[in-house]
């Protein structure tokens, strides 16, 4: 930026030791980030920034500045989940102990409360958007908007009865109203999401598909996860998950398809041709034993992938700086070439390719002028980010969220020195104290 151009003022000034604005570019050094309106204004050397009247100034001289991550598939109110049904397969996991547990507990209360914990967990390890998919958005968006998180609501769509909705045109038509409403909200947006191909017959995917280009809303599904589900899905439908989709038309730029553990190459070249999205979840295939989602090729055939923590309950955390690292770590391994999936690659799956998935690149994914600030300060003065020879392998490779110290999100503080600014930290551990109780005896009574 010239200095002609440059602002007199600001709202807030953050003096960073390094910025890291966008995957591909090199760190700045000794650099300030200007703040007016909720959006970033300014980035110029701190120097002269010194000239620039503004009405706060935060000094992180210590710290490394970077966007906000953005966690593009998760289940937010199953944090209160995380446990309860480690070391099984996709299957058992899903029908044995989470959909009977759900059945069991689900309540607006169950919801809210579990919301606001994986909320809190997000801000405090430097998530600043998520892109939700569970019952009850309507509390989801209430949650997102008192927590001052930025958020794409998942309006789940399934063919069985659940306590949000009865059948599918049941959950589409309050997925649509609360779509209205949530309309004029600056931080959040909605997407369509039916579960996958087989809780949700071919007949309302199609509808789901015309809905899409109608509204152009996005289609967050879950899609070939594991080997046993695409048998599962042929056995009843003659036709693979992927193909039903694209009968359904809905293979194209708002389709946002999740693990893909399993796909072949018609799939690729299906996916790269219609500009799909693709978010890999490492964590809960590894955990889920559903297989690994071949990143590689999918990158090397011009295929957006974003990357997601999945719900609490098979990751079991909801960290984005774990989730990139063993994004790293799966593709080297599964390709055995450490060229594979570099530090910049995962830093702009959590990051630009997640906004890009999200329809959200004017917004944020990248500190640069005119998007919104959605900031992260991550503490470089420990000893464990000691000598910090590159920030970027830092960050990827190394930092752990405790060393998040700060979270602005549209230039508003949602953590300050690791504390909540929005959410009160002991009413959280209350309220989960309260369902570790309510889920032991509904386990018990299962037995
Ligand atoms: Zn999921």
């Amino acid at each position: 930026m010239s200095k002609s151009k440059l602002p007199n003022r600001a709202d807030l000034i953050l003096d960073a030791q390094y910025i890291l604005c966008r995957p591909e570019q090199a760190p700045l050094h000794d650099h300030s980030i200007l703040i007016e309106n909720g959006k970033i204004s300014g980035i110029l050397p701190t120097t002269d920034s010194q000239q620039i009247r503004c009405d706060s100034r935060v000094n992180c001289k210590e710290h490394l500045l970077f966007p906000g991550l953005i966690n593009t598939h998760t289940h937010s109110p199953m944090s209160l989940l995380k446990g309860v049904a480690d070391d099984l397969d996709l299957e058992t996991w899903l029908n044995q102990h989470i959909w009977p547990l759900e059945g069991a507990l689900m309540s607006e209360e169950f919801i809210k409360d579990g919301c606001n914990l994986a909320l809190a967990e997000m801000i405090r390890s430097g998530t600043t958007c998520f892109s939700d998919m569970y019952f009850f958005p309507s509390i989801i968006a209430a949650c997102a908007k008192q927590a001052g998180m930025r958020a794409v609501i998942g309006l789940p769509i399934l063919e069985f009865p659940s306590a949000w909705a009865e059948d599918a045109s049941g959950y589409i038509e309050k997925g649509l109203l609360l779509a209205d409403e949530l309309n004029n909200e600056a931080l959040l947006r909605t997407a369509l999401a039916p579960h996958s191909t087989y809780t949700v017959s071919p007949e309302t995917l199609r509808k789901i598909s015309t809905l899409s280009d109608e509204l152009e809303k996005r289609v967050h599904i879950h899609l070939q996860e594991t080997a046993a589900e695409v048998k599962q899905v042929v056995s009843q439908y003659g036709m693979r998950p992927m193909e039903i989709l694209k009968e359904s038309g809905l293979v194209n730029p708002h389709l946002i398809a999740v693990h893909m553990t399993q796909f072949t190459q018609e799939d690729i070249d299906e996916l790269s041709k219609r500009n799909a999205n693709i978010v890999h979840c490492p964590e809960s295939n590894h955990k889920l034993a559903s297989g690994i989602c071949d990143v590689t090729s999918l990158i090397n055939n011009g295929i957006n992938v974003a990357l997601g923590t999945d719900g609490s309950a098979s990751n079991n955390d909801l960290n984005m700086l774990g989730e990139m690292r063993s994004a790293a770590f799966t593709a080297k391994t599964a390709s055995l070439d450490a060229t594979a999936l570099n530090a910049q690659e995962a830093f702009a799956m959590a990051t630009t390719n997640a906004a890009s998935a999200l329809d959200l690149s004017k917004h944020c994914g990248s500190l640069t002028v005119g998007m919104s600030a959605d900031i992260v300060a991550m503490d470089l003065d420990t000893i464990e980010a000691s000598p910090v020879n590159d920030p970027l392998s830092h960050l990827i490779y190394s930092a752990s969220r405790e060393s998040i110290r700060n979270v602005w999100v549209a230039g508003k503080q949602l953590l300050r020195d690791r504390k909540l600014t929005t959410l009160d930290e002991d009413e959280l551990l209350e309220r989960a104290k309260h369902w570790r109780k309510q889920i032991q005896t509904t386990q018990a009574s299962f037995r």
